[in-house]
């Protein structure tokens, strides 16, 4: 792409946004198509036909010869599946087609696609079903239409579906306090998410030399190089030109995608970055981050480089994260999560901040459970990211509030009066006096919640659904017991102080990284699900199937399917790593260094043979040395692979992830320190791989 574009004339342009649909549409399939996007509803399908004849000859027009139905099967990645529009009228000629029936509904076999058990074998069909409140936009020739993707008995196999409901589920309830307070004008509430995508770059030449790499996206072997992160000299540092320039042409791509990409810099660890878009709301917000990494993918293929977004891709410095900023918007454009200036949005804010309290220590499992996978165990509790433990990190002056709350003394923090209706002032809240604590896993940021645990290559739909729905599950808790109140405020006073007192344990302003927090942590009985395995049993668990299956996010099935593909996902990882691993000892480390130590052999009798009394020690030390860690790899190869046999045999989706967690995994980490041993000893032309030195300073 050119860089002498303006922004404006390329914003959007490959998307059938709502101007564009206002420009195209007849009136009244324009007001009940923005109708149905802005409540969440059923899309009427009489005006199905119009719409997608507007929007083929918008993408024919921009290139399209194809369209597809996008959906977020549960492997993690998108999937989508090209149809031309053609349709053949007769006399060797075709007319360009396509239905409203085409747009609304895709059949397609979804026996492919993990289900975990939900759908037996003898009935293979899935559907996709037209997401209308996500934008379609136009990509490599083809109409891509983000969809919803479901069993043929109606259960869910995406990452999309639920979080919809969530999200419909989310705003019945917050409307419902909001009626308490007097407002009779909002409609929906709706999330709006901005998720923080941390990513590194590495040079495409040595990416390829890395088998680990390219087939599991992170480093499973690697000496330490001699420079690391630790001058603090990356973070917020100058752009080398080459990463400059990929992030301009990165920029452009999703601007034309109508993707807000904002901000972009250099993070902590050496060749990391990140970007972060303006927040839209949660649905658009969830693709667009999908589009976000696949592009970045394939712009940094264009600039010889490789983009890694696993969560640890390299051991010793930083992994990567995707912060997930989380808040509500009315559809008047107010935003719940921002302390008011008068008394009763005060209130009113305390209220949802109070049900965001509760609804974190209540299904803090959830939350963690909603971040688990073999990739974000490498980062979690790694003194770089949050720990295991979920807790809250509210603020010096909000702690103050909640503290008069529960004392019931006056809150006088900041020379702030207390308003007399027994709940105090709220501070509306600057960044910097909320922003401090980065070592908080879910932290109030001025004006939203900033999750922090979620590992920069998930979906971030799943921690969204459970915020959603736990939050949901408490306010309709909250309204339940207000809509029947006698006195309102003497009831919502009541109310505040008791959840926010029963609750205050996963209240913590301190260190998440240090010793100390994880002491206290089990004192007060928070959970800390050290690995993804200890975590995944808790979907299941009695009163999270209550809570999904009351709000119509899950039922019982989907849970424990969804259970069944986290486990089985795991092992499968856990599995290609322990094979690539073995695959590299076997065929490149140890003949490197066996080839080394043969010319070290070759140099020692050579010289020798020269002089008779000449030192040989250096070759001789090295080749002891090496021996050594070369049977250690050797020994440690063999007994990989008969734990291999033994886990390959395991059918229970638990036991089978627990034996790669517990017995794999520990072995994975034996072998690797055998290898990274002979790194520093072997010759520099004879290693067979890239070092962490060339991938991380390469570029
Ligand atoms: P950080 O210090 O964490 O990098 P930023 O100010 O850059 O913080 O914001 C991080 C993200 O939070 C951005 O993507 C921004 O759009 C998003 N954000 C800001 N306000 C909201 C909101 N009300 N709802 C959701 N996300 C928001
Ligand atoms: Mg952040």
């Amino acid at each position: 792409m050119s860089t002498n574009v303006r922004v404006p004339d390329i914003y959007g342009c490959r998307v059938f946004s709502d101007e564009v649909m206002r420009e195209r549409l007849p009136k009244d399939v324009y007001r009940s198509l923005t109708r149905t996007i802005a409540t969440g509803g059923e899309i009427d399908a009489s005006i199905a036909g119009t719409v997608a004849n507007a929007m083929k000859d918008w993408a024919i027009e921009n290139g399209a010869t194809h369209f597809t139905h996008w959906f977020q099967p549960l492997t993690g990645v998108t999937a989508e599946k090209h149809e031309s529009f053609l349709s053949p009228v007769g006399g060797g000629k075709v007319i360009m087609e396509f239905s409203g029936k085409e747009l609304i509904k895709g059949e397609s076999d979804a026996s492919s696609f993990p289900s975990g058990g939900l759908r037996a074998t003898f009935e293979a069909r899935g559907y996709t079903a037209w997401d209308p409140a996500s934008y379609a936009f136009v990509k490599d020739g083809s109409l891509f239409i983000p969809t919803a993707f479901c069993s043929y008995s109606g259960e869910a196999l995406d990452a999309k579906t639920p979080l919809l409901r969530s999200l419909d589920a989310l705003s019945a309830q917050a409307v419902r306090i909001l009626r308490l307070f007097g407002d009779n004008e909002t409609e929906r509430v709706s999330v709006t998410v901005g998720a923080e995508q941390e990513y590194f770059l590495v040079d495409r030449a040595d990416y390829l030399r890395r088998p680990d790499l390219r087939y599991t996206g992170r480093t499973l072997f690697g000496a330490p190089a001699p420079k690391g992160q630790e001058l603090e000299d990356h973070y917020f540092g100058a752009l080398k030109p080459r990463v400059s320039s990929f992030m301009a042409d990165l920029d452009r791509e999703l601007w034309s995608l109508g993707v807000d990409a904002k901000t972009k810099h250099n993070e902590a660890a050496p060749a990391q970055h990140e970007l972060a878009p303006i927040f839209g709301t949660a649905n658009m917000a969830i693709d667009q981050n999908l589009l976000i990494m696949e592009y970045m993918r394939r712009t940094a293929e264009k600039h010889g480089m490789a983009c890694l977004l696993h969560e640890k891709p390299f051991a010793g410095v930083n992994g990567s994260g995707k912060h997930d900023n989380w808040a509500l918007a009315t559809d008047g454009g107010k935003n719940l999560l921002k302390a008011g200036r008068t008394p009763a949005e005060n209130r009113q804010f305390l209220l949802f901040l109070a049900a965001v309290v509760k609804a974190v220590d209540e299904y803090q499992d959830l939350l963690r459970l909603s971040v688990a996978s073999a990739a974000n165990d490498h980062r979690l509790g790694g003194n770089e990211a949050p720990p295991a433990i979920v807790s809250m990190f509210i603020g010096d002056e909000l702690e103050a509030v909640v503290e008069s709350i529960v004392s019931g003394h006056a809150y006088n923090g900041a020379g702030r009066e207390t308003m007399n209706l027994g709940v105090p002032s709220v501070p509306t809240f600057t960044r910097d006096a909320t922003d401090r604590n980065r070592t908080s896993p879910f932290a109030f940021t001025g004006n939203k919640f900033e999750f922090r645990m979620p590992g920069a290559s998930q979906n971030v739909a799943m921690p969204n659904i459970v915020l959603n729905t736990a939050v949901a599950e408490e306010l309709r808790l909250f309204a339940d017991e207000l809509e029947g109140a006698k006195d309102f405020d003497e009831a919502l006073r009541t109310l505040i102080r008791r959840e926010l007192t029963a609750h205050r344990r996963i209240i913590f302003n301190g260190n998440g990284y240090s010793e100390e927090w994880r002491e206290e942590a089990k004192k007060r009985g928070l959970l800390e699900l050290k690995k993804a395995v200890d975590a995944f049993p808790y979907l299941t668990e009695e009163k999270n199937v209550t809570l999904f299956t009351r709000h119509g996010v899950m039922n019982r099935n989907e849970l424990f399917s969804r259970k069944e593909i986290l486990l089985e996902n795991y092992a499968k990882v856990v599995n290609i790593e322990a094979l690539t691993m073995i695959n590299m000892v076997r065929r490149d480390y140890l003949p490197a260094v066996e080839k080394y130590m043969r010319d070290l052999a070759a140099t020692a009798s050579k010289k020798r043979a020269l002089l008779d009394n000449i030192g040989v020690r250096v070759e001789t030390d090295l080749i002891r040395r090496l021996t050594a860690f070369a049977e250690e790899a050797y020994r440690l190869v063999d007994k990989l692979e008969e734990e291999e046999e033994v886990a390959a045999k395991i059918s229970d989706g638990y036991d089978k992830a627990r034996e790669y967690a517990d017995k794999i995994l520990p072995l994975m980490d034996e072998l690797r320190a055998a290898v990274d041993g002979m790194e520093p000893l072997t010759a520099a032309e004879y290693w067979p791989v890239a070092t962490y030195g060339d991938l991380m300073f390469g570029v």
